[in-house]
């Protein structure tokens, strides 16, 4: 189906930060699938685990017990400090699972109509629900009805969820990324979350957190939260996670831990042993290289270079990030810099028509992470001469 507007390449494989394509020409890769591939393409590590569990054993229901799904589990949990996960296959499965979790969580207080706080420009994902949740009208036209249980707000602005929480008896839970990515690389304030999170204890309501895009050491922590030392009591990743291999979790604490009981969700693949084991060696690989601390680094190194290099362009509006989520923001459209980006051997993404995103991987070398530089400032310098 022609769901995808496509740019006319193909790429025959990877290594690291490189992508080939079918002519062999060579292309740094800055977005990875859009932050999935964090610790490489063809990562050997996750490649091995992979083979090796194939081998062994790829697929038993969830109606048994998986080891290797208890051990990731285990794992996740102690990397931020959760009690309990479910499996699932992707982001929005994940996002799926947390918005049901807080409906159960309502509905088990008596509330017949539960309602979900979500933010302007966000982005959860394209099933019925997590469309809903999602804050771009683009994205949802055309899908109507969409589905009931939903209030929104603008992303950062606190007075506005009190003010809800102050009129609305209904709402159960909220639900917000740490940093909006597909919105461009939205930061909130430092008090954002940590305000959430004390509003979300005050009214014992949920906090869910979507860390799909910015979780699994994007942003130089495991999970962008941990900037802010609180912890959610609902939270979701995917994409980074299997570094390719498709894996989404919906982890869960506190009065969230328990409400799913046997029968109430479920998925055929989520949690099956072969990306279980994908996502534990993605885990080892990130801890075993130090790459936290080094996408920290990184994600400096890179702003300050763009920001020193493009300092005084007329045509740059804002350049931001956390880690490697990183923006610059234009003052005019650029929609078509990620095709002229790949004249240029390097793979970016535009969002909202006119920021350019990166989402490079965390295994940069600093000549990589140059090379990244210099190709987005090269290519902003010709977009301003256009
Ligand atoms: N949540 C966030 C923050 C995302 O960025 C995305 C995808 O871009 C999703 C959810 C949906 O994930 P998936 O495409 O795996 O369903």
């Amino acid at each position: 189906m022609r769901s995808y507007g496509r740019l006319p390449i193909s790429f025959e494989r990877g290594s690291g930060v490189w992508l080939w394509d079918s002519e062999n020409n060579r292309y740094l890769d800055a977005l990875c699938g859009i932050a999935v591939t964090g610790i490489g393409h063809s990562n050997p590590d996750v490649n091995n685990a992979i083979i090796n569990q194939i081998k062994n054993l790829s697929h038993v229901s969830n109606l048994y017990r998986i080891g290797k799904q208890e051990q990731l589990a285990e794992k996740l949990c102690r990397m931020s400090n959760m009690q309990n996960v479910f499996f699932c296959n992707s982001g929005s499965e994940a996002n799926e699972a947390a918005i049901k979790l807080m409906r159960l969580f309502g509905q088990q207080k008596g509330i017949k109509e539960p309602q979900i706080l979500v933010m302007e420009k966000a982005w959860h994902g394209r099933s019925l629900a997590t469309l809903t949740a999602t804050g771009s009208v683009l994205a949802q036209k055309g899908f109507g009805p969409l589905l009931p249980g939903f209030c929104r707000v603008a992303f950062n602005d606190i007075d506005s969820v009190k003010d809800i929480l102050d009129h609305n008896q209904d709402l159960v839970g909220v639900l917000v990324e740490p940093i909006q990515g597909e919105a461009g690389i939205q930061i909130p304030d430092k008090k954002y979350l940590i305000e959430l999170r004390a509003i979300c204890d005050d009214r014992e309501i949920l906090l869910g957190l979507d860390e799909v895009q910015s979780g699994m050491g994007r942003t130089g922590k495991w999970f962008a939260h941990q900037h802010h030392d609180i912890t959610p009591d609902v939270m979701t990743l995917a994409k980074g996670l299997g570094n390719g291999f498709p894996i989404g979790a919906c982890l869960a604490t506190g009065l969230a831990a328990d409400l799913f009981q046997p029968g109430s969700h479920g998925s055929t693949f989520g949690g099956n042993p072969v990306g279980c084991a994908a996502a534990a060696a993605v885990i080892s690989f990130i801890e075993k290289e130090n790459l936290l601390t080094r996408a920290g680094i990184l994600g400096e190194k890179i702003i300050k270079s763009l920001t020193e290099r493009l300092v005084g362009n007329p045509s740059v509006n804002q350049i931001r990030g956390s880690g490697l989520m990183i923006a610059v923001e234009l003052k005019t459209k650029c929609s078509d810099l990620p095709r002229k980006a790949l004249g240029e051997g390097i793979l970016i993404n535009v969002t909202g028509e006119n920021t350019i995103r990166l989402l490079p991987p965390l295994i940069l070398s600093n000549e990589e992470a140059e090379q990244i530089v210099a190709k987005v400032v090269s290519l902003i310098e010709n977009h301003d001469n256009n």
